[in-house]
């Protein structure tokens, strides 16, 4: 047997610490060191551990961690401590203010999905979700049963949808050109960011957010200073009361979150409430084998829905079904690929 290759090596110890880097950056994010950099750059291990009321020790472990992960910036001053400030990166995605900031959904990937996927393995084995596992409680919808049942939760998973939103919305808005639509309804769509963008991009179309009340009663929390009178919100469950009418309806990371038997009683739904001419526009990660993201989160649909991600001809084969045709893909080289199709 030849030696091994470096590369190879490093290939395999990159992904035996992945989770590591992961947990690094979520406990920097949860201890606010982010935040605090940011207002007083070039703190030293000692002066961090004081104000997140940590011990210096493991602070200075995870600062020097940060740094080796380009999240921040170690400065050596001669015979002295080092001292840290953001990198690039943290002040543009870490910041719990800026505006493309992540923090939401890292915190829900720390608080939620890390003890979800710790028990992959039964996952994997039994097919379902791991809340019962994880959190001692049996979830079929996790948005009814879980998500929603405490205010705390219910907001920091608004937050997380929310901050995702804002940084792919743009480009899921102007993937495809929409000035034949004048009205759309944003199924399951949450805060309302995406809708904003959808109205930002296409002066003439109005959006109505459709989604479940214990998130519209919340949604204003999450509206932009200057809100835009093309947006409005209407609560309503989408598997059984009536769809607002529309020509467009954007579907934002709702199919991954159903099983098959239940993307198709929501296509029927709103296949009934279109005429020919409405178009569908699904806004998902496709499967395609080119990079990991797709494919692991689909597992990250596994450990926390009854759903997953499915490719391209998958969803064109589904919408066909219902009378879409004519699809169309954008591949955004963001977290959400867009997929449009219209009514026959
Ligand atoms: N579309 C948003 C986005 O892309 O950021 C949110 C996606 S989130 C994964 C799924 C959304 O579907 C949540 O806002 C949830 O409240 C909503 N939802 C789940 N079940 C629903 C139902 N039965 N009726 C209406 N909305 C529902």
């Amino acid at each position: 047997d030849s030696e091994p290759k470096k590369e190879d090596l490093q290939r395999i110890t990159g992904l035996m610490d992945g989770f590591k880097a992961s947990k690094a950056l979520f406990t920097a994010s949860k201890l606010c060191v982010f935040d605090l950099l940011q207002s007083r750059p070039g703190l030293d291990a000692s002066q961090v551990a004081h104000e997140i009321k940590a011990s210096v020790k493991g602070t200075e472990c995870l600062l020097e961690a940060c740094a080796s992960l380009g999240l921040l910036k170690s400065k050596e001053r001669t015979s002295q401590k080092p001292v840290y400030e953001n990198t690039d990166l943290a002040v543009r995605f870490l910041r719990s203010d800026a505006p493309f900031s992540l923090h939401g959904y890292i915190q829900h990937c720390n608080n939620t999905v890390w003890p979800l996927f710790s028990h992959l393995e039964s996952a994997v084995r039994e097919g379902t979700n791991q809340y019962e596992r994880a959190f001692g409680k049996k979830s079929k919808d996790v948005f009814q049963d879980t998500y929603y049942n405490s205010q705390d939760v219910k907001l920091r998973f608004m937050s997380a949808m929310h901050s995702i939103a804002k940084v792919t919305g743009k480009s899921v808005a102007t993937a495809f050109d929409l000035s034949g639509y004048k009205t759309a309804c944003d199924l399951g769509g949450c805060t309302g960011a995406m809708a904003y963008e959808f109205t930002k991009a296409h002066p003439g179309l109005s959006v109505i957010v459709f989604d479940l009340p214990a998130v519209v009663e919340m949604s204003e929390h999450f509206h932009p200073p200057h809100t835009d009178n093309r947006v409005s919100f209407v609560a309503g469950d989408f598997f059984k009361d009536e769809l607002p009418k529309a020509d467009l309806y954007i579907l934002a990371r709702i199919l991954h979150d159903w099983p098959d038997e239940k993307v198709h009683i929501l296509l029927s739904k709103i296949a009934d409430a279109c005429t020919p001419g409405c178009a569908v526009l699904i806004a998902e990660t496709m499967l395609d084998g080119q990079t990991p993201y797709s494919a692991l989160q689909s597992l990250n649909m596994l450990v926390q829905t009854e759903g997953k991600e499915r490719s391209e001809s998958k969803y064109t084969d589904m919408l066909s079904k219902h009378g879409f045709g004519n699809t169309r893909v954008v591949h955004t080289m963001n977290f959400l690929d867009a997929f449009i199709a219209i009514k026959m």
